[in-house]
């Protein structure tokens, strides 16, 4: 009897296990592109450890300027399984300025970045957001595809931790949030954008250069 009954529990206690792992491993119904901009810089090493921490890949779209500065963080976010993209050199306003000075930006900038380790990007995002024809022209000579965002986490703008994980609660598959290597609130949000995500089935991805949406890594 006592022998039966423990045979019972044991045999509970597997379905229970052969249920719950499956639960755990989630699979990935979709996946979404989280970017975070203007780095890298000091804030760059807690960044990556965070979002190692919690299972996440990030696009970094980085200027030419603080990747010549801080190279060994480049290479410290492809060792931490990010992705590298073009964020301008000195993050001007591009349609501002002059094609030859939109050139300048740019390819200094892939300069920057593959001379840091980080490889020559194939993806740019304007600062502001900002474009025109002259920036498309330039970006389709050094082979790079535009992405802007579909969600604004308004980190920039001072948005609150709480605020920025409903942002990226809004993402649905393909989409891409824009956040910052600066941004504390962010750096804080990163333990519940994680949970929030798993808890809807969408992964981190890479953001495809031909669709410019996030994809399967
Ligand atoms: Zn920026």
């Amino acid at each position: 009897m006592t022998t039966a009954l423990a045979a019972l529990a044991l045999a509970a206690t597997s379905t229970f296990t052969v249920h719950a792992t499956p639960a755990q491993a989630a699979a990935c119904n979709g996946y979404v592109g989280l970017t975070f901009d203007d780095g890298p810089s000091g804030n760059t090493p807690a960044l990556l450890g965070a979002l190692q921490r919690h299972g996440l890949r990030a696009t970094m779209f980085n200027e030419g300027r603080y990747a010549a500065a801080y190279p060994a963080q480049v290479k410290a976010q492809l060792a931490a399984g990010m992705w590298v993209g073009n964020h301008s050199y000195t993050h001007p306003h591009l349609t501002q300025l002059g094609q030859s000075q939109i050139d300048s930006e740019i390819s200094r900038t892939q300069q920057a970045i593959a001379a840091a380790g980080g490889g020559t990007p194939k993806l740019f995002r304007p600062p502001y957001g900002e474009t025109s024809s002259t920036v498309k022209a330039v970006e389709a000579k050094y082979g790079l595809t535009e992405i802007l965002w579909n969600v604004d986490s308004q980190d920039w703008n001072g948005a609150s931790t709480d605020a920025i994980v409903q942002a990226a609660g809004r993402l649905t598959n393909g989409q891409i949030i824009l956040m910052h290597d600066w941004a504390a609130n962010s750096l804080a949000a990163i333990p519940r954008i994680a949970q929030g995500l798993t808890a809807r089935g969408l992964c981190a991805g890479t953001i495809s250069p031909q669709t410019g949406r996030a994809v399967a890594p």
